[in-house]
């Protein structure tokens, strides 16, 4: 699980992930990190290439805020699978959005059921969350002097959120630098990377060890179930989420 072969997979896996190019090791970066699948892996991707690596998960009255639970236990985790992992992590945070459920319409924070809506965007989407989530991110990240924010699921995902495209991201890197004079880059190291290829890509960086934290302690259920146990982690196995991430662990498995 070095560094360099960790960057050298996200590389040959996503094409625009284009504040790579200006990375240095001695880069500093804030992971959004919620304690699903996604945001594990993209931990894992950013502990294998930058030396200090701090958290950020938010509590927006989330149905599956089981999540949060997670969070605490994967960190620990992950430090034990590797001594460099443990000593490059830092600080955890957490803050509170309730100004989301506030704003209210999405099958995420409980109100109607979670299917597609004729704007051909899931019931759980939630109007500028990742916007503000990176916005957040930003923010933090300038008070704890950290310059890459690490976001996760993008571009392949079957909902297509129109706030995680890489165009949206590059007009809000703009907009950040412009408006905190801080040259701030987001990576989304998942943007072209299906389900399948995210549960290879945990392998990769960080073997077996991290693939069962993942199966084990990461939460993806939009419902969050965490009573029913399947060979890739709990869940109720019939939301959109626990679809995606069925079939993406079977699709790697079948490879
Ligand atoms: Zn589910």
């Amino acid at each position: 699980m070095s560094a360099a072969r960790g960057a050298r997979i996200i590389l040959d896996g996503a094409k625009d992930i284009g504040s790579c190019q200006h990375m240095t090791q001695t880069q500093k970066a804030m992971v959004l990190f919620s304690g699903g699948q996604d945001s594990t892996t993209c931990l894992a991707h950013a502990l294998a290439r930058y030396e200090r690596v701090e958290t950020l998960g938010f509590d927006y009255g989330q149905n599956h805020r089981v999540e949060l639970d997670c969070r605490h236990v994967i960190l620990q985790k992950m430090a034990e699978l590797a001594p460099d992992w443990a000593a490059r992590l830092g600080d955890d945070h957490v803050l509170d959005m309730p100004a989301l459920s506030e704003i209210g319409g999405t099958a995420l924070i409980g109100e109607g059921e979670i299917k597609m809506q004729a704007n051909n965007l899931p019931s759980t989407f939630v109007p500028g969350r990742n916007l503000l989530f990176l916005t957040y991110g930003a923010a933090l990240a300038y008070r704890r002097g950290l310059d890459v924010l690490v976001g996760g699921r993008c571009g392949t995902d079957y909902s297509g959120y129109p706030d995680c495209r890489r165009a949206t991201l590059d007009a809000l890197e703009t907009a950040l630098a412009r408006g905190m004079e801080m040259q701030i880059s987001i990576e989304t190291p998942l943007m072209h990377v299906d389900k399948a290829a995210t549960w290879k890509l945990a392998d990769e960086l960080g073997g077996a060890g991290l693939v069962d934290l993942i199966v084990e302690h990461t939460h993806t259920c939009y419902r969050g179930n965490r009573s029913l146990r399947h060979d890739w982690g709990y869940g109720c196995g019939d939301c959109p989420a626990c679809d995606l991430r069925r079939r993406g662990f079977d699709e790697w498995k079948a490879a």
